[in-house]
């Protein structure tokens, strides 16, 4: 095995510093193609002279940027004409905030179903502003962990709406369907957004943080069907309020320039590589990759139920945990970077979001069945 340093520097003789494997829960990957085009760009776009960065958020060729992103997204994800698209700041956990502010001033009743820390944290902000009926929906089958079945929610008849976490990051637990309920349906897809086509239809608002599966930190996404804009608390503040930020196309303030820009840069790559429906097709190649390894090896196990397995965050353990150390040492050494779990779970996680090529799983595939050789 080459070491990290002689790798750097074998290839900065060819003249290209390769890059390594992130498997990094987010700030996540970003796709080499993308950073290569933002980086020619990045003293003069466009034969501008100045930066993208530089530029002011309203003049005609940033407002051309930001509106290109939009529609590319839009097609990504046939996102049906009565749908607003925000590209707002704050990260996903300000619209633990935002999302109670904006939609409970008509009714102050809202449904969380709660599988993990993110769930739980989005209640636990929106019980500072309603009437919260919180859904445990954690549970096990076979000792493995999964989400019930919905015939279990207790579901208010008269909520404002039901939220939940499409894919729960930290525990890699992640929804089989998008449950049919009649309020409108409100979802945190921050870390499983574009892995997989989804029927925006059937929701009442999506939202996600780009840094996870989109773009750089900075940058959150919101789609919200038009009959919601008008749900809004009197006190919200302003910045916050879906329909202020629709009526000024996300630029009620400075919005978050560069991050947008290079979101549209991964949009433009994703419609390149065929859209959701292809990428989708590698992202099912790479969880069966790696949770077929792990399924059949005796070294290395994952904690979750097969039917809700997260197709983007793969955590697991190691039979023995005194080897976590190692195992995260030599997987540097092997530019496999990032694969410690969460801090509040500990253990090994895996994410592989649409940067992480097949070649990245099989890299790790490959050093963690070497590794059970050499350690069993
Ligand atoms: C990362 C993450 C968040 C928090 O995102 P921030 O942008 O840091 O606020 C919320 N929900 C899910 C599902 C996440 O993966």
């Amino acid at each position: 095995m080459i070491k990290c340093l002689d790798f750097i520097f074998f290839n900065f003789l060819k003249g290209k510093i390769m890059r390594a494997y992130n498997f990094c829960a987010g700030p996540a990957a970003l796709p080499t193609a993308v950073l290569e085009k933002a980086q020619q760009e990045l003293l003069n776009w466009q034969g501008k002279g100045v930066s993208i960065m530089e530029m002011s958020h309203r003049s005609k060729d940033y407002v051309a940027v930001a509106e290109k992103a939009e529609a590319d997204l839009r097609k990504l994800m046939n996102i049906p004409q009565n749908y607003k698209v925000l590209f707002l700041q704050g990260g996903a956990s300000l619209q633990f905030s935002a999302i109670p502010l904006n939609l409970l001033g008509k009714n102050n009743k809202a449904d969380y179903i709660s599988t993990g820390i993110w769930s739980e944290k989005a209640y636990k902000e929106a019980q500072r502003y309603g009437d919260i009926n919180v859904i445990q929906a954690g549970t096990t089958v076979n000792g493995k962990l999964a989400i019930s079945e919905q015939a279990h929610w207790n579901l208010s008849k008269d909520a404002a709406y039901v939220h939940y976490a499409d894919n729960e990051t930290i525990g890699g637990l992640q929804f089989a369907s998008v449950p049919e309920v009649d309020a409108p349906l409100v979802s945190d897809f921050s870390s499983s957004i574009l892995s997989a086509p989804l029927d925006v239809s059937k929701f009442g608002l999506i939202y996600a943080g780009a840094q996870k599966n989109i773009g750089p930190a900075g940058l959150t996404l919101v789609i919200i069907r038009d009959d919601l804009l008008d749900q809004a608390k009197p006190e919200i503040p302003s910045l916050l309020k879906y329909s202020a930020q629709a009526k000024d196309g996300s630029m009620v303030n400075t919005p978050s320039t560069y991050a947008w820009y290079l979101s549209g840069l991964v949009f433009e790559w994703l419609l390149e590589q065929g859209g959701v429906e292809a990428i989708h097709k590698i992202n099912l190649e790479k969880a069966k990759l790696l949770y077929g390894y792990i399924d059949v090896s005796d070294f290395y196990a994952n904690p979750i139920a097969e039917a809700n397995r997260s197709l983007m965050n793969v955590p697991f353990t190691l039979a023995n945990p005194e080897l976590e150390k190692l195992f995260l040492k030599e997987a540097e050494e092997n530019h496999l970077l990032n694969l410690a779990g969460h801090r509040s779970v500990g253990g090994m996680r895996a994410s592989i979001y649409n940067a992480v090529p097949l070649e990245g799983v099989q890299a790790l595939v490959d050093f963690m069945d070497d590794f059970a050789k050499r350690n069993a």
